[in-house]
């Protein structure tokens, strides 16, 4: 990536203020999913292990700018300090007297994290006086925080005024793997695109349809093209609303010449309900009574015959309501084609749940690049700059301590 990365800067004997996105998902307090942890630990164990001192800090969840117990970093804390094998010490806020108290307790190889970046409102309004609080901790900033890079908040923005600022190792290699889906990719290049609703990635699909060969559609936002060309689909999904812009982008990728893939078969529930009694049926033969729940049989063939060609494949959001097993065949089913491609072909995957499904199956490691960043790595791809890595050094920047760097 152009930007300066920590490897560049001499770190030893200095504060070091990283952001990382330690925004993993709880369950009654419990971390149901640690990967956004352990895929900030090469940042963190770098820095440590050349006798940088870290304070390290995160959001968690959405407490809208007020104190949630429920959404304390305690968990995260206690989480970290068994990946590392040493104690991780606490803040009881992110701000305030008591953490300038605990920073002026570090030294060189020791690791702080703070409170919920987000208990206060001035993160997200990006306030200028929070962001210098902030840096007023440390002498250099990292981000490190992909997944939270397309906002700019005073964490991942506002901060960069007044530090010198660098990237991590995570933001790093997800700018690096993303990019190269950007510049090009060897082809052909196929996306296949799930998940509930087309209305959050109308973007992402037309910025699709210029880059690749073929846009492979599933999940439940795959109804709402299927309705747009006069099919009834029963209790499923559609999103009236978005039925002119699904017209508009089937219009769109046959003047581009994109092929724009749809389902030919589903899998149908009366209810989701992980009893429910299932069936397969064409999609222009959806009963009434029934909802699309999955992909059928014959999609999940031939998405998985037209990824077998490509030499880079792009894939976000599920091909069904995977959360419940028997509808989670067509999910499966597409994890398991790209962790079956050949060695030369690139595979990316981004989104949420899509990289659940993936961890899940336990064949992340086949992929090429799983992206910690649901909307960012979106957004990278539609070709917007986001504000996280905008704000970066550029690689050529020499780096000056001790004095304001705007
Ligand atoms: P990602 O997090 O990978 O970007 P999304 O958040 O866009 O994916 O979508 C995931 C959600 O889509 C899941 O909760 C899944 O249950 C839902 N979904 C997928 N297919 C359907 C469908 N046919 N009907 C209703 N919901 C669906
Ligand atoms: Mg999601």
């Amino acid at each position: 990536m152009d930007a300066k990365t920590l490897r560049d800067v001499d770190v030893e004997g200095r504060r070091v203020f990283v952001r990382a996105d330690l925004n993993v998902p709880l369950e009654d307090g419990r971390i149901t999913d640690d990967t956004r942890i352990r895929a900030s630990l090469p940042t963190i164990v770098n820095l440590l292990e050349r006798d940088a001192t870290v304070i390290l800090a995160s959001h968690l969840g959405r407490p809208k700018g007020k104190v949630n117990d429920a959404l304390r970093m305690k968990p995260v804390a206690d989480r970290l300090s068994q990946l590392l094998g040493r104690p991780v010490r606490m803040t009881g806020d992110a701000l305030g007297p008591g953490v300038q108290v605990a920073v002026d307790k570090l030294r060189p190889g020791d690791l702080l994290l703070l409170e919920n970046l987000r208990f206060h409102a001035a993160e997200e309004a990006n306030d200028s006086e929070f962001a210098a609080s902030l840096a007023a901790l440390a002498d250099l900033y990292v981000n490190d925080a992909f997944g939270a890079a397309h906002r700019a908040h005073a964490s991942t923005e506002g901060i960069t005024h007044h530090l010198p600022a660098v990237a991590g190792l995570l933001m790093e290699r997800e700018v690096d793997a993303l990019s190269k889906l950007l510049t090009r990719p060897p082809r052909p290049f196929h996306a296949v695109i799930g998940g509930a609703k087309v209305s959050g990635k109308l973007e992402v699909i037309e910025a699709l349809l210029s880059r690749c060969q073929a846009v492979l559609l599933g999940g439940g936002m795959a109804n709402t093209f299927l309705a747009a060309r006069g099919i009834e689909l029963g209790k499923s999904l559609v999103e009236e609303d978005q039925l002119d812009n699904a017209t508009r982008i089937m219009a769109e990728a046959r003047r581009k010449r994109t092929r724009l893939m749809l389902p030919t078969d589903a899998v149908v529930a009366p209810q989701i309900h992980h009893r429910a009694r299932t069936q397969v049926v064409r999609v222009a033969a959806v009963p009434k009574d029934q909802m699309i729940v999955d992909i059928g049989p014959d999609t999940r063939k031939a998405y998985s015959e037209h990824l077998a060609r490509a030499k880079t494949i792009f894939w976000n959001g599920p091909m069904g309501v995977f959360e419940v097993p028997q509808f989670a065949e067509g999910t499966n089913a597409i994890a398991r084609t790209l962790a079956r491609r050949s060695a030369a072909t690139i595979t990316v995957v981004g989104g949420g749940d899509s990289v659940a499904a993936v961890e899940g199956l336990g064949l992340a490691d086949k992929m090429t690049h799983v992206s910690t960043g649901g909307g960012a790595s979106l957004e990278f791809l539609e070709g917007k700059t986001l504000p996280g890595v905008t704000a970066l050094l550029p690689a050529d920047a020499e780096i000056t301590f001790g004095e304001e760097n705007t």
